[in-house]
């Protein structure tokens, strides 16, 4: 149960934090045509591709809810076999602790996924020299990063909400820890 303002409302499930997502999405999207139309913003298709690369990663690959993957979670069977590679990740991270917090969080789950590409890259090498790996874009452009960093974040934030979870979750935890 989390608690909102002193209501206590059910935690959401994996499929209903889906829905909630998706729901902000098409709005936004509704959003963004009408402003477009206004001419109050000008996306071009390019940032709106990049937007909706971080946020559908952020809603259905990596969910905050990874931190259950010890056990089955939507965002892990959506990894197909892959799936398993983030039972570590679940086992590291306790439920609704650091892994829900408004900043960490997000980026505990790109460190990791970080550390599983480095390691496929590393046996792929080892394994398979002569092959052929896609390079990173250097440099790395802030017009790709910054709309694909949104979407990713903004589809985390939703899911905290969700639950309920406040920005200063984790800050409270570490107090709490200290006492
Ligand atoms: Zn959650």
């Amino acid at each position: 149960m989390a608690a909102l303002h002193g209501i206590v409302l059910p935690v959401p499930s994996g499929r209903v934090h889906n829905y909630i997502n998706m729901a902000v999405y098409a709005a936004l999207g509704a959003g963004a045509v009408w402003a477009g139309r206004e001419g109050l913003v000008t996306l071009t298709q390019t940032q709106t591709l990049h937007f909706s690369l971080g946020f559908l990663a952020g809603t259905f690959l990596l969910s905050p809810d990874l931190d259950l993957s010890e056990q089955g979670v939507n965002s892990k069977r959506n990894w197909g076999f892959l799936g398993p590679l983030w039972v570590p990740y679940g086992m590291v991270f306790s439920h609704r602790g650091l892994s829900h917090t408004w900043v960490i969080g997000p980026l505990t789950r790109l460190a990791y996924l970080a550390i599983l590409v480095f390691l496929a890259v590393g046996a792929l090498r080892t394994f398979w020299p002569g092959v052929n790996l896609p390079a990173l874009p250097d440099p790395i452009e802030w017009k790709v990063l910054l709309p694909v960093t949104l979407g990713y974040f903004l589809s985390q934030w939703l899911h905290l909400i969700a639950d309920g979870i406040r920005p200063d979750h984790g800050l409270r935890r570490a107090r709490r820890r200290r006492r």
